[in-house]
């Protein structure tokens, strides 16, 4: 499908050494010609595909010497012909530069508009586009690697062999129903049964991955607690490498819960630093407690911080309530101002001083967050995805429990749900308003 020239700046703003303004359509070599003067003796409608020419590029009121580079349809990133050119990376270059594309007769594009187009003209399914917005965004490794595989099409497989499996079952089915045979019907819905158990239990090995696979997109939540002055900022501090919390020798400053996003072994964690949790005539700050006991309640993780040898006191055991139940590590903080070494049940003694123990309290966040380290599988990173699949996996569980209960046309159409269901995945059953939705989280120039 050949639409009309868009054209946007496809690098982040800000100055660099290079910007790249890409126009993708029917006919942007036509465009090309208009505002490209090649150095060689190649014109520009016989550049050869996949090769930089260098030039002039027309900037409407000035002049910028880059590259050109085309794309030739079907072979390329939205599956249209492509021109790109490559500028000195200013944002008035590339800015002057698309806006001559403009003049030349190329429509701004929207949000997501190159990989929608790829999408339609079926150079990726839906899935890998999401993998596409996935690895743009992603704020760890663990998230980058994952939506990797999303774009690289591994979800979308593995959801087309299901797929394709549902769609040999349903040929079965409507054989069936149209030459209905008893005794044979009975054997064959028994098999159906078996081969929709089968694909239940796939169903359901994905879906499971999701539990880890939300985590690596959104983050452990990890709140740091404990009494004011305990070193709970410090240690934040620590652990991020730079001075996010503001430190203060002044019980009870932390008024705010303040995040810092840290990345242990690729993948992300977002620490909250929780005002002291403790009776207090102050109103602002009794805001700040409130606050902190709510993200306490909610964290993954609860680091629970008291100072050198300390005597747990009402206070600390206040804390302790809440936390129960969670994931627990508790530190012994300012560990440089002692040498006792009487037996505790801390899992950590740290200095947010001297760096004692961060090592050791990163690795049992890492624990914690996500239990053993294994292989970096497929896991599920997006809710959509995860929803999608539970859907599948119902109808199937419907289609199962109809198995000698219901007439094979009704059981058909709980796997036609399953199909369909799967079909969203991979864009295939999604609707325009998903679509939309979808390219929508994208930026311009993607
Ligand atoms: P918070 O109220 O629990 O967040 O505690 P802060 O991080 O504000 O620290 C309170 C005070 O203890 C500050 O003066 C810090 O410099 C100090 N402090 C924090 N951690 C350590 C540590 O490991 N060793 C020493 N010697 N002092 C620390």
């Amino acid at each position: 499908m050949m639409e009309e020239n868009i054209s946007a700046i496809a690098t982040p703003p800000g100055k660099g050494g290079v910007a790249i303004i890409r126009i993708s359509g029917k006919n942007p070599l036509d465009i090309a010609k208009k505002m490209f003067t090649p150095v060689g003796k190649t014109a520009v409608e016989d550049f050869e595909p996949y090769r930089m020419y260098p030039g002039q590029i027309d900037g409407g009121n000035f002049c910028d010497y880059g590259l050109c580079v085309y794309f030739k349809a079907p072979a390329s990133y939205t599956g249209e012909d492509i021109v790109e050119f490559q500028c000195h990376g200013g944002e008035s270059v590339a800015r002057g530069i698309l806006k001559q594309t403009f003049r030349m007769g190329a429509k701004p594009a929207g949000r997501g508009e190159f990989t929608k187009r790829a999408f339609l003209n079926g150079k990726l399914s839906l899935a890998s586009a999401e993998g596409v917005a996935d690895m743009i965004n992603g704020e760890s490794e663990a998230e980058v690697k994952a939506g990797y595989l999303l774009y690289s099409e591994k979800l979308t497989n593995t959801v087309r062999d299901l797929q394709s499996e549902l769609k040999t079952l349903l040929a079965g089915i409507d054989v069936s129903v149209d030459y209905p045979e008893e005794d044979i019907e009975e054997q064959h819905v028994q098999e159906l049964a078996i081969a929709l158990q089968g694909l239940r239990m796939r169903l359901s090995t994905l879906t499971a991955s999701y539990a880890v696979g939300k985590k690596i997109k959104s983050g452990v939540t990890v709140a740091i607690c404990g009494k004011p002055n305990t070193g709970k900022s410090s240690l934040l501090n620590r652990m991020l490498g730079y001075d996010k919390a503001i430190v203060s020798e002044i019980a009870g400053t932390t008024r705010d819960a303040v995040e810092g996003v840290l990345e242990i072994d690729g993948r992300k964690f977002n620490l909250y630093d929780t005002a002291g949790v403790r009776e207090s005539g102050d109103r602002i700050e009794n805001i700040g407690i409130e606050r902190a006991e709510s993200i306490i309640r909610s964290a993954d993780v609860a680091v629970f911080v008291t100072e050198t040898m300390q005597q747990l006191d009402d206070e600390d055991a206040r804390v302790l309530e809440m936390v129960k139940g969670k994931p627990l590590i508790k530190v012994i903080n300012k560990i440089d101002l002692t040498n006792d070494e009487t037996e505790t049940d801390a899992d950590v003694l740290t200095s947010a001083v001297t760096g004692e123990g961060i090592a050791r309290l990163k690795e049992l966040l890492y624990e914690k967050g996500f239990g053993e380290r294994g292989e970096d599988a497929a896991f599920l990173i997006e809710e959509r995805h995860f929803e999608a699949l539970t859907r599948a996996n119902d109808a199937l569980k419907r289609a199962i429990d109809a198995c000698g209960m219901q007439p094979l046309d009704l059981i058909g159409i709980d796997v036609k749900e399953a199909w369909d269901a799967l079909g969203e995945i991979t864009g295939e059953t999604a609707t325009e308003a998903i679509i939309e939705e979808i390219f929508s989280k994208f930026c311009v120039g993607k």
